[in-house]
């Protein structure tokens, strides 16, 4: 929990965090990892803004080769806290705290469920792995013809295959 006490009473002008949280688990193409969150959290006339960084170090399945790879791309955390919101449509936009502090690791998870892709690619232009023979494109090419087949010959060319 961040404390947020002496922001609010002003005997302070920001309240810095640099906190880690562990993020094996907040996607099923994570293995394994932690993701670490700093900056501060400023009062302006009552409304708190956190603002910091959010800097994932996970390893992670790439959807098309299926190899582990280091993931580490920041991103920017950015939220204002409230105590209490006047309607459901503002949820989405505030962070709400209680007894003056927010929960901090809780944000951090949300935001990195929130900000990692649906599907990790180790790299831009991963080849992935090859459809017949399964072996990874990206350490070159394994011999397999990847011309575009129509499977309605299929038949046809099983029978030539046995002449
Ligand atoms: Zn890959
Ligand atoms: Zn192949």
């Amino acid at each position: 929990m961040l404390d947020l006490k002496k922001l609010i009473e002003g005997s302070a002008d920001s309240a810095e965090f640099d906190v880690t949280v562990d993020a094996g688990d907040v996607s099923a193409d994570v293995v394994s990892g932690a993701a670490r969150a700093y900056g501060k959290v400023t009062n302006h006339s009552g409304l708190l803004l956190l603002e910091g960084t959010l800097e994932p170090d996970l390893r992670a399945v790439c959807g098309r080769c299926g190899n582990v790879f280091e993931y580490a791309v920041p991103v920017p955390l950015r939220a204002k806290i409230t105590d209490k919101v006047a309607d459901s449509a503002d949820e989405d936009e505030f962070v709400l705290m209680s007894d003056c502090a927010v929960d901090i690791e809780e944000l951090i998870r949300t935001t990195l469920v929130l900000e990692l892709p649906t599907r990790f690619l180790c790299r831009e232009d991963c080849k992935g792995l090859c459809p017949k023979c399964g072996a990874d494109l990206n350490e070159g090419e394994c011999g397999c013809d990847h011309s575009e087949r129509d499977h309605r010959w299929d038949k046809l060319l099983d029978y030539f295959d046995k002449k």
